[in-house]
């Protein structure tokens, strides 16, 4: 079910990993922002999108792991954007993005799978300003939608995952103190808050959002375990990431 969260801003929730399906109105139409995660909820959201009765324009995914890069033949052959990084790691990474899905949801249509296009540089479609940072994904944007006071952040800022730092690059505590700097200043002017994955934030709980990543990024740096209520009892799954995360931070 899509629930609108902002002037033009949709969102749906799949059951994987609470996933954020996003849809946002431009200009000529819909924007569909990092759409999945099932086959099943693929085809849920384009009947959702035809309640809405406008049409899809364009595709934007926030970054290149497989669970933003998908698609469905419903949404139609339209273009779909990345940052330019962004794309290219997501045609370097197609084939282990595809085999990832597979193994992951049923029913996704894995022939289109990562099959993005650099986004201009005028933001083409995608309304709002692109804020790009090397944070968790090489390329990966946040979506500011200053005028409807809605941020995008992609996977950052969500109350179920830990900062996932990317194991591939150096200095990921780095990348993570600039990306959420950044994050900060536009969240200043916004009110409500969609990560890829979890609840959307609004009001206070925002700001609850970046302190709560900052202080995890800030026990990094300091060389301390971070005390983090995402890491609760319920949260095994994360403690993998998480020890990964330890070790990047120490070798750094
Ligand atoms: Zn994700």
């Amino acid at each position: 079910m899509l629930t609108q969260v902002g002037d033009g801003v949709w969102v749906r929730q799949s059951a994987w990993v609470w996933t954020n399906s996003i849809v946002v109105r431009g200009e000529d139409g819909l924007i569909l922002v990092d759409p999945g995660i099932d086959g099943s909820e693929l085809n849920q959201l384009a009947e959702d999108l035809d309640r809405l009765g406008i049409p899809v324009v364009a595709g934007f995914s926030t970054h290149p792991h497989w669970d933003h890069l998908l698609w469905h033949a419903r949404f139609g052959d339209v273009p779909r954007y990345a940052t330019p990084a962004g794309a290219q790691a997501a045609r370097d990474a197609r084939e282990r993005a595809q085999a990832m899905a597979a193994q992951s949801a049923s029913g996704i249509p894995l022939e289109l799978i990562g099959l993005v296009t650099p986004l201009p540089a005028d933001g083409g479609p995608v309304p709002g300003e692109i804020l790009e940072h090397q944070a968790h994904a090489v390329g990966h944007a946040a979506v500011l939608l200053a005028d409807r006071g809605v941020l995008l952040a992609g996977d950052m800022l969500s109350d179920v995952l830990i900062p996932l730092l990317d194991a591939g690059r150096p200095d990921q505590v780095g990348a993570y103190e600039t990306a959420l700097d950044r994050l900060g200043e536009a969240a200043r002017h916004v009110d409500v808050l969609v990560p890829g994955h979890g609840e959307v934030a609004e009001g206070p709980e925002v700001a609850a959002r970046l302190a709560a990543d900052h202080a995890y990024i800030d026990a990094l740096r300091r060389g301390e375990e971070p005390l983090d209520a995402r890491l609760g009892t319920d949260a095994d799954w994360l403690s993998g990431p998480h020890q990964s995360n330890l070790e990047q931070a120490r070798g750094r």
